[in-house]
């Protein structure tokens, strides 16, 4: 028998990097499609899944208005940017056969659905995936934001945050040897000692109401779907 997966919905956020794949910029179609793939097998648990995507593959409202640009413009680019890769992976699962609905905080009736609480959680219900793109509708927010809101919304159980890592260390494992991963940190502890796990409004948002963040790394194959079986390693902010 199928592993009883240990939530029944979450919400799976990744950053708009992740899609690139060795690109240095964009989509990369292999690097969606195995994702989506990921997506498929823990669907295949029966659990509910929310997915936010970042945009800094295509846009980033900083790099724009650092560039001169006006800074609402500029995150306004960045979230079109998260429609654009929240379509990529929509077509990536419904390759798959997974019924997913893109649902955007900005309205765009042509292009996906607008977002209405209610009818989000209705699709959930019938095990549709909902992509939640547009990021929160506000310029000066990220998507991490973007991601604690719509889980506290649809009240998921946790977030998943698919990183390159499989945890929180105390520092970077890519740059020292010696760093350390820890199993459990608390959300004070990510702010208080600028863990990089999530911007600091949305550690703050996440604590405030009792959301689990679990960082996992999305480049070991399977393990979105372990984590939800008990398996493997990752770190759980609470
Ligand atoms: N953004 C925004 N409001 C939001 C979410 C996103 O203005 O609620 C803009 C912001 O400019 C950001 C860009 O969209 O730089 C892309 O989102 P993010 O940087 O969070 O993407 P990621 O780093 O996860 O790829």
């Amino acid at each position: 028998p199928a592993p009883q997966p240990a939530y029944g919905r979450v919400l799976l956020k990744i950053s708009g990097e992740a899609l690139m794949g060795p690109q240095g910029y964009g989509l990369h179609p292999p690097t969606v499609q195995r994702i989506a793939n990921e997506v498929k097998s823990v669907h295949a648990l029966g659990v509910e899944i929310c997915m936010v995507i970042g945009g800094g593959n295509i846009f980033r409202g900083l790099q724009g208005s650092a560039q001169g640009m006006e800074r609402t413009t500029a995150d306004y680019m960045g979230m079109l940017a998260t429609v654009m890769n929240a379509l990529a992976m929509q077509s990536a699962l419904e390759e798959l056969k997974i019924h997913t609905r893109v649902i955007s905080a900005i309205p765009m009736d042509q292009v996906c659905e607008p977002y209405i609480r209610r009818r989000a959680v209705r699709h959930l219900e019938k095990k549709r995936v909902c992509i939640f793109a547009a990021g929160t509708g506000n310029p000066y927010f990220t998507t991490d934001t973007a991601a604690t809101l719509r889980a506290n919304e649809m009240s998921c159980e946790a977030i998943f945050k698919g990183t390159k890592v499989d945890g929180v260390y105390d520092k970077d494992p890519v740059k020292f040897e010696d760093a350390k991963r820890y199993s459990t940190v608390t959300y004070d502890e990510v702010l208080q000692q600028h863990l990089g796990v999530m911007d600091a409004s949305a550690i703050a948002l996440a604590r405030d109401n009792d959301l689990p963040i679990i960082v996992f790394s999305l480049d070991e194959p399977g393990g979105f779907r372990g984590i939800l079986a008990g398996q493997g390693t990752y770190t759980k902010v609470h």
